[in-house]
This record gives structure tokens, C-alpha cells and sequence, in this order.
């Protein structure tokens, strides 16, 4: 089954997620992808990939991709959240941090844990982990 992955980046943290998708770009196109808004654009138009693309983050991204979450449709999370900058959505940020620990979900809050997943997720992909 194909993984399903939500990306999202904070505006300061958003090269970094393109470069980050862009060293997995073969593996990502294989999977299902979903994105708060600002983050889908870029990886569409930057990567071309297909994603699934939300509400932007400070308009409720974060909470309709913790819904798709909590109903089992989602299978890891990269969010690379900025702790240098006070979001106005914070409560929706920790909401959706949340639902991963409640629900058990890999989430990857920066690029060195990102890597890992996704080099996890793509080793399990082509039969390389159980
Ligand atoms: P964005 O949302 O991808 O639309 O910028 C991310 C966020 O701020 O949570």
C-alpha cells in the first residue's frame, strides 16, 4: 500500500521542506501525498508532485489534516515548525502534534528526523525493512 505522508513547513522552514522532498522526490511520487496550502503550492510547482492540498496553515490546514489524521488517513508527518517565530495558529500546531502521540503516528518536526522517516518509509517501500 502506498505510504501517506502530510508535509508541512512554517514560512522560514519552507526551503528547507523543498529541499528535504526534493532528496526523495522519486520515493514521494509514489505515495499519497496531502499539504497545508502554502507548502502543497511549492512542492506541486517546485517538485511536481501530486498533492493533496489543505486549507493554509493560520486558516485551519493544520486541524483538517489532524482530521484526516484521526479518521486513519494518514500514515507519518513531517512538520517542520519554526521555534523561532510565535505562529498565530499555535493551538491548531500543538493540536496536530497531539493527535500524532495519541494516534501513534510518526511525526518529524525537523529536517535530521524527516530524513529518517523518509528513508525508513522508502527502505520499507522497496523491501529493504520489515
Ligand atoms: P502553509 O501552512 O503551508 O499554508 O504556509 C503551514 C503552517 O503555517 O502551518
Amino acid at each position: 500500500m502506498k505510504a501517506r505522508i502530510a508535509l508541512i513547513a512554517h514560512d522560514k522552514k519552507k526551503d528547507e521542506m523543498i529541499a528535504l522532498a526534493g532528496q526523495y522526490v522519486e520515493f514521494l511520487r509514489g505515495c499519497t501525498l496531502c499539504a497545508t496550502g502554502t507548502t502543497g503550492g511549492r512542492l506541486v510547482n517546485e517538485l511536481g508532485l501530486t498533492v493533496e492540498r489543505k486549507h493554509s496553515g493560520p486558516f485551519g490546514g493544520d486541524l483538517q489534516i489532524g482530521a484526516m489524521l484521526v479518521e486513519g488517513q494518514i500514515d507519518a508527518v513531517i512538520f517542520l515548525r519554526d521555534p523561532m517565530t510565535p505562529q498565530p495558529h499555535e493551538p491548531d500546531i500543538n493540536a496536530l502534534v497531539r493527535a500524532c502521540d495519541v494516534h501513534n503516528v510518526a511525526c518529524a518536526t525537523n529536517p535530521a528526523s524527516g530524513h529518517m522517516l523518509l528513508s525508513h518509509l522508502r527502505e520499507r517501500q522497496t523491501g529493504g525493512v520489515l
